[in-house]
């Protein structure tokens, strides 16, 4: 509550409720948040829990990495989250096709169990031993109604050690457009920070400055190709870097 209230303040527009440990809100809380943001006129999304893998060889956990992510998504409804973000799987030893086919079972049944009014947005992940490349990302949402793409642009940006450049950043958004279309484009959901990296892609957010990400180049991208939806900033100091990269897109 305190924290839409302090948005406000600062000038900025949309909160990322992270529920990265589990989900502790219940669904009281989640319509007070609802009005209270509301109010405010700050937008909402999810960030489901961390611990999700539905590639697990353990049936139990990929049957808690579903629940984990109805949990997610049925309390963000009720406040009418933009998308339930969430790291689909890990690798481990199973070839990529295989992940591909078990994560979009998960997800399948798992937006059937939901029903209506909520999108869950697998994210582009950072490390190379994580589900979730571009493609992979981009596929599941095609293959599925009821998916959106979360694109983390720093973690592409780990993952590849490229997508670095105003031309790299147009051609994932281009992309985007020739996989699911223009309304793609109209409501994104975007992560940014800065990022360390090494041979096995992320280790660590940064702040924009201590980084080598060019965040000026990825919004004059986001600014040619007419992009709407919400950018949540994931540098350790949220609230600075999240203004100004408003600031610097306001220039650009
Ligand atoms: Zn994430």
């Amino acid at each position: 509550m305190e924290g839409v209230e302090r948005l406000r303040e600062l000038g900025l527009g949309a909160l990322e409720v992270e529920f990265v440990r589990g989900v502790k809100m219940g669904e009281k809380a989640a319509q007070e948040l609802d009005r209270a943001a509301k109010k405010q006129g700050i937008a909402l999304s999810v960030h489901a829990p961390y611990y999700i893998n539905l590639n697990s060889h353990d049936d139990k956990k990929i049957k808690d990495s579903k629940q984990r992510i109805f949990q997610a998504a049925f309390i963000g409804r009720m406040f009418h989250a933009h998308g339930i973000v969430f790291h689909p799987a890990f690798y481990q030893e199973s070839s990529p096709e295989e992940v591909y086919l078990r994560v979009k079972e998960g997800l399948t049944e798992t937006l059937a169990r939901l029903g209506e009014g909520v999108t869950l947005r697998p994210e582009t992940t950072g490390k190379k031993t994580q589900f979730g490349d571009l493609n992979e990302i981009l596929g599941l949402c095609r293959d599925i109604p009821g998916c959106s793409p979360c694109i983390d642009f720093a973690h592409l940006h780990a993952r590849t050690g490229k997508v670095n450049s105003y031309d790299e950043f147009l051609s994932v958004l281009e992309r985007v457009e020739e996989t699911l279309g223009r309304e793609a484009l109209q409501d994104m959901h975007i992560h940014v920070s800065g990022i360390s990296y090494g041979r096995g892609g992320e280790i660590k957010h940064l702040n924009l400055e201590e980084s080598d990400f060019c965040y000026p180049e990825l919004l004059r991208a986001l600014s040619q190709k007419k992009v709407q939806g919400m950018v949540i900033c994931e540098s350790p100091n949220l609230e600075e870097d999240a203004l100004l990269l408003k600031k610097t897109y306001s220039e650009v």
